[in-house]
């Protein structure tokens, strides 16, 4: 048994700590914050596990540890709804939908039959979209916590308000985000923030059972089912250290791209607006970083939920077994 720390409790640090803790290794998970999740980017995210509409804006060499880690989750002990995703466009932005099934693979162009089975509150509102059958979404903070009433079952430590010398450990696993910006200094290392607003609906007279993406040209959007009727409408992706709330243009560009979904969104209370940002390296991929016995997994960029899983298995794997580290994570 070994003693590891993992610093940091978003959904990467959520995972190690879970991953080491069913292992049988002693785990203290620190966090900075005295509430938990409370300046976590993961509270923010939709949570869709989409391996082939995100490959539309990453590497394609990501698909199969995408699809990896999707089974992973499916191992774990969050509830997982495996709907799939639809993609969407108004008619005059038709050729924005050809251009996303063009950049993107394991679709089908679904016609407006299939469409309302699929979705019967958008009957009659869209002629076609394209149906990404093998994705999946989650409730990512339902999930958090899952995670980590499992982490206490299995005996982890969990220390609050973090601060000052960390504890005597064989390995610590560093998975603080952007709180590990400057600790990250090589040129391919460097940590940047990419913003992403959001905002938290509640609409309990429209039923949308999956992730509906909305194409447009300037300002792509998505509504992601959340738990009690919710609906969170995402998001930004701004290349910006500010990290302030969101803007009125980015509340007014995400209520309407919601409205052009269905026009029930007009009813719907606003329960949320919030901004973060995603750790992200030059590249858009997530690394592992090794230091000795300081292992830093950060960048997770817009995958973070859709890979937390398969870095703590890498991470997992290379302390037990001295497994390397697959190239595309270096
Ligand atoms: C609006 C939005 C929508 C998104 N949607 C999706 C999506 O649909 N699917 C998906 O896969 N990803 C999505 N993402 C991306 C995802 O949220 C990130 O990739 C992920 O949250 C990064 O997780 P993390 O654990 O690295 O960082 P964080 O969640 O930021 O966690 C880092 C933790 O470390 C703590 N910390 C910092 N410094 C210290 C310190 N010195 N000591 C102790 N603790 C410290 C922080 O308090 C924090 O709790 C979205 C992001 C945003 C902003």
């Amino acid at each position: 048994m070994l003693k590891i720390n993992i610093i940091g409790a978003g959904i990467l640090g959520l995972w190690q700590a879970y991953r080491f803790a069913k292992a049988g290794h002693q785990v203290h998970l620190l966090e900075q914050s005295e509430t938990l999740f409370e300046k976590a980017s993961s509270r923010l995210a939709g949570a869709m596990l989409a391996p082939f509409c995100e490959s539309e804006a990453s590497q394609k060499e990501l698909i199969p540890h995408a699809l990896k880690s999707l089974e992973l989750w499916h191992e774990g002990p969050c509830e997982i709804h495996t709907n799939g995703t639809l993609i969407i466009a108004p008619p005059r932005d038709r050729i924005e939908l050809i251009s996303f099934a063009k950049r993107t693979i394991e679709h089908e162009l679904v016609k407006s039959e299939k469409l309302s089975k699929l979705e019967p509150a958008l009957e009659g509102r869209f002629d076609e979209a394209l149906y990404y059958e093998r994705e999946g979404h989650l409730a990512p903070r339902p999930a958090m916590e899952t995670l980590l009433e499992n982490i206490k079952k299995l005996n982890g430590q969990i220390s609050l308000g973090f601060k000052g010398s960390l504890p005597h450990a064989n390995y610590t696993v560093d998975t603080r985000g952007m709180g590990a910006k400057s600790d990250l200094k090589t040129l391919d290392k460097t940590l940047r923030p990419v913003r992403g607003e959001m905002v938290v609906v509640h609409l309990p007279d429209l039923k949308l059972h999956r992730p509906i993406r909305l194409l447009h040209p300037r300002m792509p959007s998505y509504i992601v089912p959340w738990p009690d009727d919710q609906y969170m409408i995402g998001a930004t992706v701004i290349e910006t250290d500010d990290d302030g709330p969101i803007t009125l243009r980015a509340g007014l560009e995400l209520l309407g791209s919601a409205f052009t979904v269905h026009p029930s969104f007009g009813e719907a209370k606003i329960i949320e607006f919030n901004a973060g940002s995603r750790p992200s390296f030059s590249d858009n991929l997530p690394k592992i970083v090794l230091e000795g016995d300081h292992i830093f997994v950060n960048g997770a960029y817009r995958h973070g939920f859709l890979l937390a899983p398969l870095l703590a298995e890498m991470v997992l794997a290379y302390i037990e077994e001295g497994v390397p580290i697959e190239g595309l994570f270096q």
